[in-house]
């Protein structure tokens, strides 16, 4: 925690990729559980103003069980596991239905991707799911995303949809995520208890400090502040900011502008900076990648690695795994995660990209090495 003062201008206009949480508190009746049809188009309006702006926007939505447990005939008693499940496989379709009547008004067109942890931490699904989304934000789409309740178990679920949207931020490389909640953002102390509890408009770095404010829950929905926090963590880590913000008013964006009332939580490097740390840092290389001179030069230029730069492969991996790139003279030059299994790189080294299809039997992406996912030794 450092400046007391929020950043002067909102680090929403500036945002690229811009992920949105919302919660269940807000979107379904507590009683009913019908859906705030007038809030959803609100917002909506203001996914619309930042989509016409140029903006990417991913919607993460929570809401699918309370929407689904009336339709079931289960209310008022507090759901078990299975009935969870069963109440988020009726809840989901009607929340995307929601979600695609509202974006329809504005000729938005809406695809629902339906994620698990396992997504987020299996290296091929990772690059599935990551491909899938860029290519849905490519077409000018806006991915409404929930974790696949129904068939995640009670060990491998999130439970929480404000980690699952920190995941999907740090696996898109978003710039921005803004949970939208029933609180404007992290105090020092619980500030329906304690009269002085003060706002902290802007956190530079989760100390155990700033932790130990989070010991308190907002009422509804699985995510507390704790998971607030945890969520806050994963961004930075990520090099995505991240906004706490109040989200119970119509047009809570378009607020949040206004205002800028919300705890904004500011990493020091951005997603690609902290994505090619991460590639350096942590993971372990299972195979290596020997490029020719031309490649070498292209790959320090910024540039994708393409197949025919590649003369030779070692190692047994898989998509998605990282390997080293090598000189021929056997110098490491880079790591990167390989878009391309060892098998399948060996049958296409030193061919043109448009050949791979025919080589290979499927059409994968040009790249052996996409430069997002390339760290180069300077
Ligand atoms: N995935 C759950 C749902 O859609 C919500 C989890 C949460 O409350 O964060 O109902």
């Amino acid at each position: 925690m450092t400046a007391l003062q929020p950043p002067t201008k909102s680090p929403m206009t500036s945002a690229r990729r811009l992920v949105i949480k919302i919660g269940s508190a807000l979107l379904v009746d507590d009683e009913t559980g019908a859906v705030h049809h007038s809030w959803l188009d609100a917002l909506c309006d203001d996914v619309a103003e930042a989509h016409a702006a140029g903006q990417e926007v991913i919607i993460v939505t929570s809401g699918a069980i309370a929407v689904g447990r009336g339709p079931l005939g289960m209310k008022g008693h507090k759901l078990r596991l299975e009935e969870k499940q069963a109440a988020a496989a009726t809840g989901q379709m009607r929340l995307a239905h929601a979600y695609q009547e509202s974006l329809a008004r504005h000729k938005i067109a809406v695809a629902q991707v339906l994620i698990t942890l396992d997504d987020t931490e299996n290296r091929r699904r990772y690059l599935n799911a990551r491909n899938t989304l860029d290519t849905l934000l490519k077409l000018r789409a806006v991915p409404v995303i929930n974790e696949n309740d129904s068939v995640a178990t009670a060990e491998i679920r999130f439970g929480d949809n404000d980690r699952l949207a920190a995941r999907v931020s740090q696996m898109i490389s978003a710039d921005t995520l803004v949970l939208l909640s029933d609180i404007d953002g992290l105090y020092t102390a619980d500030p329906r208890t304690v009269s002085n509890a003060e706002f902290i408009p802007q956190v530079d770095e989760i100390t155990p400090k700033i932790e130990s404010m989070a010991g308190f829950a907002s009422d509804h929905g699985s995510g507390g502040m704790v998971t607030k926090l945890m969520a806050a963590k994963i961004c930075m880590d990520a090099g995505c900011r991240m906004a706490i913000a109040p989200g119970k008013l119509n047009h809570p964006l378009t607020q949040l502008v206004n205002s800028g009332r919300c705890t904004w939580f500011l990493p020091a490097a951005g997603p690609r900076a902290a994505r090619k740390r991460w590639i350096a840092g942590s993971l372990q290389t299972l195979g290596a990648l020997v490029v020719d001179n031309g490649a070498f030069i292209a790959l320090n230029s910024g540039k994708s690695l393409l197949p025919a730069g590649i003369v030779d492969v070692s190692g047994d991996f898989e998509r998605g795994d990282a390997v080293e790139v090598r000189t021929k003279d056997g110098e490491v030059i880079g790591k990167g995660l390989s878009a391309y299994a060892a098998a399948d790189i060996s049958t296409i080294k030193g061919q043109k990209s448009e050949k791979m299809e025919e080589l290979l039997g499927f059409r994968g992406r040009s790249e052996v090495i996409h430069r997002d996912d390339l760290f180069m030794r300077s």
